[in-house]
């Protein structure tokens, strides 16, 4: 049907959601991109029609790929984002006033066009900030020369389709590893297990050659269908260890006010179900 948006990203589960306006609609040099309005989650961008990102549910994905490794860590001054062309990742970094560099290294100038203009409630002003360093590049690229010394590196990827694929292998997860500081977090969107069981299982093996700490944690985001989504974090420290008082005492001190993170639910997210701790083994 013409009035909804269906992503098809599995054989055989769909999910749609109502195109109440169409803002956008155009090929960029890399992918198909939409940006549309649904009453529901508000504005919607889709990306070869898989859902990027909405105003309604966004804060959830973005608060839980900042919050949790930049809170945990406790000093993290250089943030480096994978990605993140809508903003919002950006967004949510910028918040933490020790933050003081953020380089995003994004391949698709367009999104970034586009999101600026479309949609605006997602960055907030982050692509203005004189802190932030927009590349425009391919992020495995970017990582395999950068000089590094990250204390936090977000991967804040497509799917391992089309141009996100090199985002999920293990030379980049190498690279990324050496351009972390020595008590740097890398935290990376992992999809949704239960229906991506391999991209989660990849991942974390990489991970586990690579990292003192490697585990994931998760959060439920509506329009991620299929259950909770998965983060990658892979750590030589033990920031993941970080008492629940300390985290308190941190959130309290940066001053957040978030629509779903807390210290609380950072220490319950690294709880894992048992088919999804499976897939760490
Ligand atoms: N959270 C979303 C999800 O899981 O559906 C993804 C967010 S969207 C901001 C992901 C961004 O990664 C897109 O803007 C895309 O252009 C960018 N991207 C894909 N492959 C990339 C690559 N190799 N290097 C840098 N950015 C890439």
């Amino acid at each position: 049907m013409s009035d909804w948006s269906t992503e098809k990203l599995h054989a055989d589960y769909a999910q749609s959601l109502r195109v109440d306006r169409l803002l956008y609609d155009s090929e960029t040099d890399h992918q198909r991109l939409r940006v549309f309005e649904n009453p529901t989650f508000g504005r919607v961008l889709t990306l070869d029609d898989v859902v990027q990102t909405t105003e309604g549910d966004n804060a959830i994905y973005h608060e839980m790929l900042t919050h949790v490794p930049i809170l945990a860590h406790g000093a993290a001054q250089r943030v480096c984002i994978v990605g993140g062309g809508d903003g919002g990742m950006a967004r949510e970094v910028l918040k933490h006033a020790g933050v003081t560099h953020v380089t995003m290294v994004e391949i698709d100038a367009g999104v970034v066009e586009f999101s600026r203009q479309y949609l605006p409630a997602l960055s907030q002003g982050a692509f203005d900030d004189p802190r932030l360093d927009l590349v425009i590049a391919d992020g495995a690229d970017f990582m395999r020369n950068t000089p590094g010394g990250y204390d936090v590196i977000i991967v804040d990827s497509t799917d391992p389709v089309g141009p996100g694929e090199v985002l999920f292998t293990d030379t980049f997860y190498g690279h990324a590893k050496r351009a972390l500081a020595p008590d740097g977090i890398l935290v990376t969107q992992n999809g949704v297990p239960f229906l991506q069981p391999d991209e989660l299982s990849n991942t974390m093996r990489a991970f586990t050659a690579l990292f003192a700490d490697a585990t994931c944690y998760l959060a439920t985001i509506p329009t991620y269908a299929g259950g909770p989504m998965a983060f990658g974090w892979g750590s030589d420290s033990d920031a993941r260890a970080t008492p629940l008082d300390v985290l308190q005492g941190r959130f309290q001190a940066a001053g957040l006010d978030p629509f779903y993170y807390t210290p609380e639910v950072h220490k319950a997210a690294f709880a894992l179900p048992g088919y999804v701790r499976r897939l760490l083994r």
